[in-house]
């Protein structure tokens, strides 16, 4: 009884420990797991940034049941805490099948210390060459400890020394990339990462990709630049945006929200003012046809004070901004969503400032500026635009696109068609498909055939373009470089459409204040949270041995 009881108390004790740690000074832990042959996971050890230094924890799997752990189990699961390590996807998995304890991937949160190195200037490699490279240290990787019996009845110092160092040195590791990177770019890097498996990008196979996506873009480019010429924006354009022609307007200018005294705290929606006035905190002061305004009944926690809080209280009018015309409008999105969906979260807040309104005509021309702006900047960055399914489309053997047109060609078209060419293609899908006779449904058959390009992981290899732009944005100048990237789209829309109807107070560099006042605040709360490397000795082990 004893035997079981002391360890479970030990391992909740642990976790309580290693909780607090987490919640007062950084959310990421070191994990790594030890095992013997096929056996079920016989050590994990994790280590915890702490005021004084790294603390390791050895848990001694093989003598306790894992399921029976709840807190230990809870803890792996938190998707709060993110999981460190270098394969450790792998941990994880064996845990799953040799345990048979269900860790669904979604519900853990690790990352990978592989898929930052690129943001460094380091060779990317395994846990040892990156100890050495980074904290200028050796890893132990003999293969005698690494060999040894984990599931004795008492480990060596050797053993445990080695485990520990394992799940230490990738949170030193990470300790000093956010010395080097600045903790913000690292907090990216984990949240874009996390949960994601690292896959050693194979790189002749990538440009090949990148180079099928470059012929269609070249293409389109051509095309882009006649219609901006002959300024038709093509008919097709128009059928497909007459759809998403804005009902309502975008500003409602006539719903105000406003402090006691009577200042414009917001230009709101209506539903929302009007929850003030139910809930008896603000008072109905007009409603009519044309306005709802609600006045506070008290002092709101903060008064629109920077250039960039001033603008969303003016009001702004139901224009093209660029011709000023009043039906049909579009909203259009100054710096494209491909790219600012992939901007650090501070970055992705109060975005309406960059949305406007454009009608019909000068929406297709933005959008066709925009796209001879975008296929620069892909020359640029080598980050081809098109997207992974027209690469796979591109890449996938030609015998096989050549069945499935034709099979399309014969299905739609075979009345058109002259005999011979029938026979041609039915010749060719016949050879495909191995048959001997033809037969109606082989036509059928072959229209049908999925695109397939190589496998499912090269398909996925295939980084979008707004995705690579901002990760190469982020890896070689971080947050400023993304800014800078911010202000150029805007500035791009200005130089571009040169519109003479911007609603008042709409800036170039809106929100960076902002920014630079929350990562100050970041970057005070960073300093001090770089623990010096050292490895781990027999004497200074410092942490909690659970057998
Ligand atoms: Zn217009």
């Amino acid at each position: 009884m004893l035997v079981i009881k002391l360890p479970l108390q030990k391992v909740r004790r642990a976790i309580k420990e290693i909780y607090g740690y987490t919640r007062s000074y950084c959310n990421v832990v070191g994990l790594d797991c030890e095992w013997v042959g096929k056996n079920k996971t016989a050590l994990m050890q994790i280590s915890v940034s702490t005021p004084v230094g790294i603390k390791c924890f050895l848990i001694r799997l093989c003598k306790v049941d894992i399921r029976i752990c709840y807190e230990l189990m809870a803890f792996l699961r938190d998707e709060d805490v993110v999981k460190l390590g270098c394969g450790i996807d792998g941990d994880f998995k064996r845990l799953r099948e040799v345990d048979f304890v269900i860790f669904h991937p979604a519900t853990i949160s690790f990352f990978d210390l592989r898929q930052i190195i690129p943001a460094t200037n380091y060779q990317n490699g395994g846990l040892a060459n990156l100890t050495r490279q980074i904290l200028g240290r050796k890893l132990n990787k003999d293969y005698r400890v690494r060999c040894s019996n984990w599931e004795a009845e008492t480990l060596s110092n050797e053993q445990k020394t080695y485990a520990a160092d394992d799940a230490v040195c990738a949170l030193q590791i990470l300790g000093k990339l956010m010395q080097e990177l600045g903790e913000p770019r690292v907090q990216y890097f984990i949240n874009e990462y996390k949960n994601t498996v690292f896959k050693q990008k194979s790189k002749p196979n990538k440009d090949k990709k990148e180079k099928a996506a470059k012929i269609g873009q070249n293409a389109l480019e051509e095309k882009v630049k006649k219609r901006l010429e002959t300024r038709d924006y093509g008919s097709d354009y128009f059928n497909s945006a007459s759809t998403s022609v804005r009902k309502e307007p975008l500003y409602n200018n006539c719903v105000k929200l406003l402090a006691p005294d009577g200042e414009v705290l917001s230009i709101t929606d209506k539903k929302k003012a009007d929850w003030y006035v139910k809930k008896g905190l603000g008072e109905l002061v007009e409603d009519t046809e044309t306005s709802f305004i609600v006045r506070l009944k008290f002092e709101p926690s903060g008064r629109p004070n920077t250039d960039s809080e001033k603008y969303y209280v003016t009001e702004k009018e139901n224009v093209c901004v660029v011709c000023n015309e009043k039906n049909g409008l579009l909203r259009k999105n100054v710096v494209p969503r491909e790219y600012r969906k992939h901007f650090p979260i501070v970055m992705k807040c109060h975005v309406s400032h960059d949305i406007v309104l454009l009608c019909l005509r000068c929406h297709g021309r933005s959008n066709e500026l925009d796209y001879l702006k975008r296929a620069r900047i892909a020359d640029k960055f080598v980050a081809p635009l098109g997207n992974a399914d027209l690469a796979k489309a591109i890449l996938e053997p030609r015998e096989r696109r050549n069945v499935r047109s034709g099979g399309n060609a014969l299905l739609k078209n075979r009345a058109k068609l002259p005999e011979k060419r029938i026979k041609e293609l039915e010749f060719i899908i016949m050879e495909y498909f191995d048959a001997d006779v033809w037969s109606g449904d082989l036509e059928k058959k072959a229209s049908d055939l999925p695109v397939l390009a190589g496998s499912e992981e090269e398909a996925q290899s295939f980084v979008q373009h707004g995705e690579k732009v901002v990760a190469s944005l982020m890896t070689s100048g971080g947050m400023e470089s993304v800014k800078d990237f911010e202000v150029e789209w805007r500035q791009h829309f200005l130089d571009s459409m040169d519109p003479q109807f911007m609603p008042e107070g709409w800036n170039i560099y809106h929100n960076h204040e902002r920014i630079e006042e929350k990562l100050d605040r970041e970057r005070k709360r960073a300093d001090g949270t770089f623990i010096k490397p050292a490895p781990p000795t027999e004497k200074n082990l410092d942490g909690v041995y659970i057998e």
